[in-house]
């Protein structure tokens, strides 16, 4: 059997190598012209760590753990009014944790699938499915049949575009943007990740464990669903936070070009179906669940697991794509439920709404909420034990 993968961030890495693995033939298209670089910090842990393990590639990834013992909610003069420690964390999360740069993770999958081959600055430009094989066209020229084409390209998938329709028909808005870079520290950083909220603002600021480096993050809320071009990011920015209070007109002062900011919005992705004849989806792609609820990862690399276990276990690509729906489909659905519900406070529309979170965050970051706490955060991983499966 001969797949397609369309998009060569976490789920399409970790799918090849399990189909590999599996002893299937991965073809990875990546239109990034090499391997992404600078990227966001992500909290590990769950299901993605998990297949990480069963990957190998747990100890190479451990020495790039971001230096963060506490999430801190600090006041305009950087004071923290509560502080979420490593060691209630730990209680919250149960079993291992890795917070990590993406493009770190990226980088391990990368090299765990040295012997696959991905055609960097590629993409595709049309699929017919034929019944028998999926022919697709590149974009770079020419056409090739595969028994399999799967789109793991991501919230704004090109493959779902062309295969399952227009993107607004699956979009769930969030109603917030957020936009990332990394910063020179001039602050003496310590080893805290730091949210600051005003009224539908949030600026958050967390060491990447490089000498001097920081990465700055901004949520504001936004009824706006396109795309901010590149040029345009940073004059957002400004307009959007010039006069926000703490280290926000420094980190602002601080950024890089324009095009080199990482801006989107906050979308998931819900679809009735995950595959149609011989195509399916993974990871963002199918089942986008956005940052709020720190399982995006997790789930593109448990999405990838089941998908080439299902793919090699039935050898037939209709009951693969029904098992691997019928096993992932719940996960995703609770996750996205729980953070479209987290979303809403995330970023407090008013005075009033920022008094209540602050309020909240200091009763409930303690040791005796750890549970409840856990239902909403936590996750153990939903694969069944090594050899079970
Ligand atoms: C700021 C931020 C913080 C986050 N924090 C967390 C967190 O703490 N924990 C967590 O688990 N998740 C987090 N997430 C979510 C997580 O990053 C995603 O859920 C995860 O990366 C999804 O993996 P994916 O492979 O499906 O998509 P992606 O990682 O987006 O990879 C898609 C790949 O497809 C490529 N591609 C796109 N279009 C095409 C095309 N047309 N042709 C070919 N290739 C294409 C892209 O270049 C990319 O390499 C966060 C996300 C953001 C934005």
């Amino acid at each position: 059997m001969r797949v397609l993968i369309c998009g060569g961030g976490i789920a399409g890495l970790t799918l090849a190598y399990w189909l590999r693995r599996r002893g299937i033939e991965p073809v990875v298209v990546e239109h990034a012209p090499h391997g992404r670089l600078g990227g966001y910090g992500i909290d590990f842990f769950g299901t993605g760590y998990d297949v990480a393990a069963r990957m190998g590639i747990v100890d190479q990834l451990t020495p790039h753990r971001l230096p963060v013992d506490s999430v801190d909610f600090v006041d305009a003069s950087g004071r923290a009014g509560a502080r979420l420690t490593s060691a209630l964390l730990d209680k919250i999360i149960q079993g291992p944790h890795l917070p990590l740069m993406h493009t770190t993770l990226e980088g391990a999958l990368l090299d765990a699938v040295s012997d696959v081959e991905i055609r960097f600055g590629e993409t595709i430009a049309a699929v017919r499915d034929e019944g028998s094989a999926v022919e697709v066209d590149f974009a770079g020229g020419g056409t090739e049949r595969f028994n399999v084409l799967v789109g793991a390209d991501g919230v704004h998938s090109r493959t779902r575009e062309l295969v399952f329709g227009p993107h607004g028909r699956f979009e769930r808005q969030l109603g917030c943007r957020l936009a990332s870079y990394p910063v020179t520290d001039r602050y003496d950083w310590g080893r805290v990740r730091a949210h600051y909220t005003e009224p539908g603002r949030q600026s958050v600021v967390y060491p990447t464990g490089e000498a001097g480096g920081l990465m700055a993050l901004f949520l504001f809320r936004s009824q706006e669903a396109t795309s901010v071009p590149r040029a345009e990011r940073l004059d957002l920015l400004r307009s959007t936070f010039g006069d926000m209070g703490w280290i926000t007109p420094s980190l602002l002062a601080d950024a890089p070009a324009s095009e080199s900011i990482f801006m989107d919005t906050m979308t998931q992705i819900v679809m009735p179906s995950w595959h149609r004849g011989r195509v399916a989806l993974v990871g963002d792609a199918c089942g986008c669940m956005t940052m709020v609820s720190a399982q995006g990862v997790s789930m593109a690399m448990a999405g990838a697991y089941v998908l080439a276990e299902a793919l090699q276990a039935e050898g037939d690509h209709v009951r693969a794509f029904d098992r691997y729906q019928a096993r992932m489909r719940g996960e995703v659905t609770r996750r996205q439920r729980n953070a479209l519900v987290f979303a809403r406070s995330l970023v407090p529309r008013s005075r009033a709404g920022l008094i209540a979170q602050n309020a909240g965050n200091r009763l409930i970051m303690r040791a005796a909420f750890a549970p409840v706490l856990r239902r909403q955060f936590g996750a153990t991983s939903i694969l069944p034990p090594r050899g079970k499966d």
